[in-house]
């Protein structure tokens, strides 16, 4: 996923939090300016929560997509627990008062 950080300058007074606080080094304070290098950004969004000036602003490019393909994996997920219920049933092998039974931890 591509993101593009950003900070307003005038907002930011280099405390340094976002430089401690980025798992990827995005940031670094040299000759009393913040540097920034986007392409290490992994979109943790520590430094946006934690910003105590709220100066940083991300942008993830294709967050669209990283949503869809979430939706589309929860997606799956629901229909193979539905297939597998509807073919128990249909095997006669679905009982949920035996099977609730049978879990309960019988020794
Ligand atoms: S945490 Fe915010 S205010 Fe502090 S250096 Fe980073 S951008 Fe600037
Ligand atoms: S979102 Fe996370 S990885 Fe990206 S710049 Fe902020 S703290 Fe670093």
């Amino acid at each position: 996923m591509k993101v593009i950080v950003s900070v307003d300058e005038a907002s930011c007074n280099l405390c340094g939090t976002c430089v401690e606080i980025c798992p990827t080094n995005v940031f670094a304070i040299s000759e009393g300016r913040l540097r920034i290098e986007s392409s290490r950004c992994i979109y943790c969004r520590g430094c946006e929560a934690l910003c105590p000036k709220k100066a940083i602003s991300l942008k993830a490019l294709d967050e669209g997509l990283k949503i869809l393909v979430k939706n589309a994996q929860t997606a799956t997920q629901t229909t193979r627990q539905l297939t597998l219920t509807q073919a128990l049933k249909q095997n006669n092998t679905y009982n949920p008062t035996k099977d609730n039974q049978n879990g309960a931890g019988v020794a």
